[in-house]
């Protein structure tokens, strides 16, 4: 990164992404300037690029799960040089939603790596009240996982109290791993996780999780609650049939522009409630007081963490890339 120009994988339209030189970010009132240090590929990410994600808007920087250390802070300047971690979303505080504190569904959100430049560039620009302080015991590449915690505390919050019920989640993936742990903080009868893929089993068994490779296997003792996390729009039907009777259904996986059919009398005849989980907002220090306490564990959760300078290797040969991939910038 130079004085005047850094690098950033700008998206200009679907399946159009190129790292390229830019002029560097000036922050605007309120916000500081971010060097990124690691920065996390989600699928929404993926859906952004391909041209699967609802009312995308191109050109965009992608990139809202990261870490780094902060350039410039104009009304915050001891945050200068230090390590951060952020959250992403910044409602307009005014609409029908904000007034009823539903933040996360803000009519005008503005939100980083979609409405705002995103992370996947050496530097960017974010709200200084959206920062919070990296904690010595964490990673940048632990870091990045702190925004899809959020989701996933968000997510436990709006199903039904998890203690003493079985709960089942479909796909095994960062969002999903991240809800098992909470599951059984929360006290959850017995927590059991559908995945085909044995990797992704055999992680979920490091973190006390039963596991079966397809849902059909709870047929016995299908579970009161079911988080879908998988954003297969085909799973849904399945999933509604392999809740239990009266039980609770909660979509958390990101499906865009797929969809799927199923019988309105599915959810009718079982008496199934069904949740929607958008995104986190207002639980980074949630986040990471459950990581401080040892009830939610990241690192198992990464893969490996590659130069941004080789994206395609993830971004483009992959069609399922494995567990949170990490791209780092070369930015200590
Ligand atoms: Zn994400
Ligand atoms: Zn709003």
């Amino acid at each position: 990164m130079s004085d005047n120009e850094i690098l950033a994988l700008i998206v200009r339209g679907p399946k159009q992404h190129e790292l390229e030189r830019m002029p560097r970010p000036v922050v605007g009132e309120g916000e500081a300037l971010v060097a990124v240090t690691h920065v996390a590929v989600c699928g929404t990410d993926l859906r952004l690029l391909r041209g699967t994600l609802h009312d995308a808007e191109y050109p965009v920087i992608p990139g809202h799960e990261w870490a780094g250390r902060v350039l410039e802070a104009p009304s915050r300047p001891e945050l200068i040089g230090k390590a951060v971690v952020g959250e992403g979303i910044t409602p307009c505080g005014r609409c029908t939603s904000c007034v009823a504190g539903r933040h996360n569904l803000c009519l005008d959100l503005d939100e980083v790596g979609f409405t705002r430049a995103g992370a996947f560039a050496e530097a960017f620009t974010v709200p200084e009240a959206n920062l919070r302080l990296l904690p010595d015991h964490l990673t940048g590449a632990e870091g990045c996982l702190l925004e899809p915690l959020c989701v996933a505390l968000h997510a436990v919050e709006r199903a039904p109290d998890l203690a003493g019920r079985d709960v089942g989640i479909i796909g095994a993936g960062t969002i999903g791993l991240l809800i098992g742990q909470l599951a059984v903080a929360a006290g959850a009868g017995s927590v059991t996780v559908a995945e085909p893929s044995a990797h992704r089993r055999s992680i979920a068994t490091e973190f006390g999780l039963g596991s079966c490779t397809a849902m059909g296997d709870w047929a016995e003792n299908q579970p009161e609650v079911v988080f879908d996390a998988t954003g297969v729009a085909s799973v849904f039907p399945l999933g509604l049939e392999a809740t239990r009777l009266g039980g609770s259904y909660v979509l958390v996986g990101y499906s865009g522009e797929e969809s799927t059919t199923s019988a309105p009398s599915t959810v009718m005849l079982r008496e199934l409630t069904v949740y929607g989980v958008l995104s986190g907002y207002d639980q980074i220090d949630e986040a990471l007081r459950v990581v401080a306490e040892g009830t939610v564990r990241l690192r198992p959760l990464l893969s490996d963490s590659i130069p941004i300078e080789n994206y395609r290797s993830v971004l483009d040969e992959q069609e399922n890339p494995p567990l949170r991939s990490v791209f780092v910038t070369g930015v200590e």
